[in-house]
């Protein structure tokens, strides 16, 4: 199967109010190009590095997120770069990128990544931390920043009532929080990835994130 085709599969699994996007980690330009030409405009990079070395070689119209761990010291040479950076996983981080886009005169759109998995190894915002930075209201110092919602990953396990529950629980956080006076745009909630897009979708999901259904393995 050709990525054109594998990309028409996965749309056909996507209602339309839910935004696809094309995660091209590890996956060379060329690669990126086929799904361009197949309709693609939305990719995901997970290195600053690799974003970086992948722009240039393609056309200008594409729209890049960042969905990778970002260190502080890479903030400054990827802001400008995004569309949307996903992975925004502490307030420290939250605060550089906003001071950075001051800055340089510009507005970055970003979510913040939960951390609802069972796995110690993923990064994000613990539930209560995340409440309480909406609840004391530190979104209203942000001056370069927008937060446009929220980005989740299940637990990787094939127990699928886990994997509802993770979803169904980062979905009643974006709810919750969505419902803050005056918080503005805060509208997208990003979860499901080529094996679980079905289970967020069904929870609630208004983007998915995915790879391997589209590029086929990844070459780390
Ligand atoms: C790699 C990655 C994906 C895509 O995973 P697939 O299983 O290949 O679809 C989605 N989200 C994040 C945060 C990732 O790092």
């Amino acid at each position: 199967m050709s990525i054109a085709d594998n990309l028409r599969q996965v749309r056909d699994t996507i209602p339309p109010h839910v935004t696809l996007v094309a995660v091209s980690k590890y996956h060379p330009a060329e690669s990126i190009r086929q799904a361009y030409d197949a309709g693609q405009r939305l990719f995901a990079e997970s290195r600053v590095q690799e974003l970086l070395a992948k722009q240039p070689q393609l056309p200008d119209d594409i729209h890049w997120h960042f969905i990778g761990h970002l260190q502080t010291n890479k903030v400054r040479h990827l802001i400008g770069h995004t569309t949307l950076i996903e992975s925004v996983d502490t307030i420290r981080l939250l605060n550089l990128i906003d001071a950075e886009s001051y800055n340089a005169g510009i507005i970055t759109r970003v979510l913040l990544q939960i951390h609802i998995a069972a796995e110690e190894t993923k990064f994000g915002f613990s539930p209560t931390d995340l409440l309480d930075y909406f609840n004391t209201r530190q979104f209203e110092n942000l001056r370069a920043t927008h937060i446009c919602g929220l980005m989740a990953m299940a637990t990787n396990t094939d127990d699928d009532s886990r994997i509802a529950a993770d979803f169904n629980q980062a979905a009643r956080l974006f709810d919750t929080i969505r419902a803050t006076p005056g918080l503005i745009g805060f509208d997208t909630l990003s979860m499901g990835m080529s094996d679980d897009r079905r289970q967020a979708i069904a929870a609630g999901s208004t983007m998915v994130r995915v790879g391997t259904a589209i590029f086929g393995p990844r070459q780390y």
